[in-house]
């Protein structure tokens, strides 16, 4: 079969042919692959500045991180997936250190040691191959309907995993401590940094909830984002016409500001007009660049006068995915056709690096030769 591999060590990224994977456990499931999302992380696999870490003794990973596939094989253990199922696999797997509860207890996306492994990305091989074995705990199912769509699981999960810390911070306020989620998400106003696809996504999920919702990006309107940004009834407001300082004042008291798009000057910026009592989520992770200016003063103040949480997240656990695709299913009947325009384009596997690194796009995936 073929397989989309990074060497860092001779900085190449190719399309190669590998051996199949067989089942090695009862407890295993092997799927064909039928799309992989392509993102940020795969841009910096492709230029070597993160991620790409082979398996220990090997030379090479296959990447993918972002996928669906068809179950095509189930180990004789495997008791909730079946053959013509479709499943998303998760990322991060543990780490075997003994004193990492996160990971001892089936959390790793909080492990705590950094020795976890990341399909596709750091120390174990990923989803962008013909054909991939996995373990059935690290598979969720998704429902026939989301077949084209349910790629997006992945990056819709970092949202999910935002939203459900953000849930919990706000249940430490008394008055609310025994609301319902719905209670505590009531009447929010969030402002989303950025328009690709973990924007967008997380606009979707805002909306969904109730909130008001504006997203604010560089690329001036029109724009296919901006569109599908208004179509959920969601603002638009492009950073080269409009300040922060006025998105604020149009918004009002912000709850909760989504980050996704690794500036961070942008962000430091934003920060400066959370509203009292509000969250900042940072999901975007920056490249090392020079220095940048923020208004530390300001910033530390509000945090203190306005009882202000700043929290970072990364990945997600298996409850993040299950609700994604529970989501996803919502975002279908509410606005039919946006998650497909999501996804502006779908290619072959040599063209893993060249859309990765593109900028013209939301969410493109790349199809394994033998996906239909
Ligand atoms: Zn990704
Ligand atoms: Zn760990």
């Amino acid at each position: 079969m073929q397989a989309v591999a990074v060497w860092p060590e001779r900085r190449s990224v190719d399309v190669v042919e590998v051996a199949a994977p067989a089942l090695g456990s009862p407890l295993e499931v092997r799927l064909r692959m039928l799309a992989v999302g392509v993102c940020g992380t795969d841009a910096e696999i492709c230029s070597f500045s993160y991620g790409g870490t082979p398996p220990e003794g090997e030379e090479s990973l296959i990447v993918g991180h972002e996928a669906i596939g068809l179950v095509i094989e189930t180990g004789p253990e495997v008791s909730r997936l079946r053959t013509g199922d479709l499943a998303v696999p998760m990322v991060r797997r543990p780490c075997t250190v003994p004193h990492c509860s996160p990971c001892r207890s089936g959390h790793p996306d909080f492990c705590v040691t950094g020795e976890y492994t990341e399909r596709g990305i750091k120390g174990a091989h990923g989803f962008l191959a013909g054909e991939v074995v996995e373990e059935e705990r690290y598979l969720v199912a998704v429902p026939p309907p989301l077949r084209e769509v349910g790629v997006l699981t992945e990056p819709l999960t970092i949202a999910e995993k935002a939203l459900r810390q953000f849930v919990e911070v706000r249940r430490r306020f008394p008055w609310l401590s025994t609301a319902s989620e719905a209670e505590l998400l009531a009447g929010g106003s969030a402002v989303v940094l950025g328009a690709g696809a973990v924007g967008i996504l997380g606009c979707m999920l805002l909306r969904q909830r109730g909130f008001q919702v504006v997203v604010y990006s560089r690329g001036r309107k029109p724009n296919p984002s901006a569109a599908l940004v208004e179509s959920l009834g969601a603002a638009y407001v492009s950073s080269e016409e409009t300040p922060l300082v006025e998105v604020s004042r149009r918004a009002g008291a912000i709850d909760l500001v989504y980050e996704a798009t690794g500036a961070s000057k942008l962000a430091f910026d934003a920060l400066q007009y959370l509203g009292a009592n509000g969250v900042f989520v940072f999901t975007g992770v920056p490249g090392r660049k020079a220095r940048v200016e923020i208004a530390a003063d300001a910033i530390m103040r509000n945090l203190v006068l306005r009882n202000q949480t700043v929290l970072g997240t990364v990945n997600a656990g298996r409850a993040d995915y299950e609700a994604a695709i529970r989501d996803l299913e919502l975002f279908q009947a509410a606005w039919p056709g946006a998650l497909a325009a999501l996804i502006t384009g779908r290619y072959p596997m040599s063209r893993f690096c060249d859309r990765a690194r593109s900028h013209d796009k939301i969410k493109d995936v790349i199809e394994p030769a033998d996906a239909k």
